[in-house]
């Protein structure tokens, strides 16, 4: 341990800082592995420390420390993150949120929860649940994910239609600047007083500041919540059904619509099959029943047809098994590793028009075929604009040749969203995987969003290279 290191250890307290061979080799990687499709190193590098945060305080000391050692920062918070947004490098303090992780406050009559950043989302859940309310965020990943990575990913779940993104349920925050200083912005439902704070902390991946607390808006549990299943003849036909169904002013509390092929690489069975829909509304019953009365009116016009209700409740509650996927089995080695070994497996998640969606389907399906990668899924998810596309190509003798082959796909399909008017990412940020895009993704913009960046973190002390930044 380096002097100052081992000073920083001291003025924590014990058990907050750990360096060297004390460093777990999970913080090498967060769920961004090797098997995804990238030009970077597979493997990750051990940061320099990584400390354990127990307060604002803390965050303020370490933070100050770093600065001034010439170190980086790098916020962690259950490292689930898919794009490298919280993989370290060499010469960073990894800041492990998760010990921070009191509810503040829950105003039941408010509906709102104050809650430190590192509080895992199902954690926050349970708690509310016994106050007969919810979180309204409720991605897969939500039996490890925090608060704070949820908000530096600006992430969105089951319910993001009716409740939108995590951002969108944020009132108010406080957040440590590179510089030490503590912001807090005010908690309300709406403000029109110049600009809006908050954002600069929202989906940008702890570059402007890490997040220690946040004021959250929460729902109350709904008295009812239907989910259904049904396929369609073909994708166009179901895409154009959902599409009426958002239009009627309808306000599914989950949307997922996806096509699937046949993918004989793959370590689980993937075969051809009509698209399905599964579509659940909660709220008062006479919403639920109305919501379902004027939705299947709808469906039918397609000849839609329903698939066993059972599908649909086991669909619904195994919604959050996959993240135990990358929870590890040996250090640093999680179960997606072992089981994706022979694989590069990759997801493109973007938003576009409406408009654009068939039309992109089209595009992105001919540019896999011209790359030698193999489509396993096509779909949208919670609304129409938001599509997902999964890949899938062997590893064969040379895996970096496959891991870059993967990755030049991925790259074509984005270039085409962007030429379609679309973002190349709704959900998982950008982190380092997707860095070498933000030109083409910001235009101009990236320069504007980097004078902001320097403004408040000269040095480049907090999550240095990620998003572009
Ligand atoms: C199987 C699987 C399924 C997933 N499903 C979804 C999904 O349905 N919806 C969804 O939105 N995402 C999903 N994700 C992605 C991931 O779970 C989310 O991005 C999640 O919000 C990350 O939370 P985390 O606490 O693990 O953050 P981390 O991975 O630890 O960090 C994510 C980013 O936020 C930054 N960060 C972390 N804490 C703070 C803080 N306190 N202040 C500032 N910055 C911070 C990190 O530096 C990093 O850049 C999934 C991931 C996996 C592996």
């Amino acid at each position: 341990m380096g002097a100052s290191l081992s000073e920083l250890a001291k003025r924590l307290g014990a058990n907050q800082l750990a360096t060297g061979t004390a460093i777990a080799p999970r913080y090498r990687l967060d769920a961004f592995r090797a098997h995804r499709g990238s030009r970077l190193p597979e493997a990750g590098v051990a940061p320099a420390a990584v400390a354990w945060p127990r307060s604002t305080e803390d965050v303020v000391s370490i933070v100050r420390f770093a600065a001034g050692a010439g170190l980086a920062i790098v916020p962690w918070g259950g490292g689930t993150g898919l794009m490298g947004g919280a993989r370290p490098s060499s010469d960073a303090i990894v800041l492990d949120m998760r010990r921070m992780r009191r509810v503040r406050s829950i105003d039941p009559a408010a509906r709102t929860a104050t809650v430190e950043a590192g509080m895992v989302l199902e954690a926050l859940d349970r708690r509310l649940r016994k106050r007969r309310l919810i979180l309204g965020h409720d991605p897969w990943s939500r039996p490890r994910a925090t608060v704070g990575g949820a908000i530096g990913t600006n992430g969105i779940g089951y319910g993001g239609y009716l409740r939108g993104t995590m951002g969108d349920q944020v009132l108010g925050l406080e957040a440590v600047l590179a510089d030490g200083t503590v912001v807090q912005t005010r908690p309300a439902a709406r403000s029109t007083t110049g600009l809006d704070l908050k954002r600069l902390f929202i989906g940008t991946e702890g570059t402007f500041g890490v997040v220690t607390a946040a004021t959250l808006r929460v729902f109350p549990v709904p008295e009812q919540e239907e989910i259904h299943g049904f396929s369609f003849r073909d994708f166009a036909t179901g895409f154009g059904c959902l599409a009426r169904i958002y239009d009627s002013g309808l306000a599914p509390s989950v949307m997922d619509f996806e096509e699937t092929f046949p993918a004989p690489a793959l370590p689980w069975w993937s075969e051809e099959g009509p698209p399905a829909l599964y579509l659940r509304f909660a709220g008062s019953r006479e919403i639920v029943a109305a919501s379902w009365r004027l939705a299947r009116r709808h469906l039918r016009s397609v000849a839609a047809r329903p698939l066993p209700d059972r599908e649909a409740r086991e669909y619904w509650k195994t919604r959050h098994d996959i993240i135990y996927a990358h929870d590890e089995v040996s250090p640093g080695v999680t179960r997606a590793d072992l089981f994706l070994k022979d694989v590069i497996f990759d997801y493109v998640h973007v938003a576009l028009p409406r408009s654009r969606v068939l039309s992109y389907r089209r595009a992105a399906l001919a540019v896999l075929r011209r790359h030698g990668v193999k489509p396993i899924g096509f779909g949208v998810w919670t609304q129409p604009e938001l599509v997902s596309l999964e890949v899938v190509r062997p590893v064969g003798e040379d895996r970096t040749a496959s891991r870059i082959a993967v990755a030049a796909a991925v790259d074509d399909v984005i270039h085409r969203v962007h030429a379609l008017g679309g973002s190349m990412e709704y959900v998982h940020g950008v982190g380092a995987k997707l860095a070498h895009l933000m030109d083409e993704e910001l235009g101009v913009g990236l320069a504007t969003a980097r004078k902001v960046k320097r403004a408040l973190d000269p040095a480049g002390t907090l999550n240095p290279g990620k998003a572009g930044l």
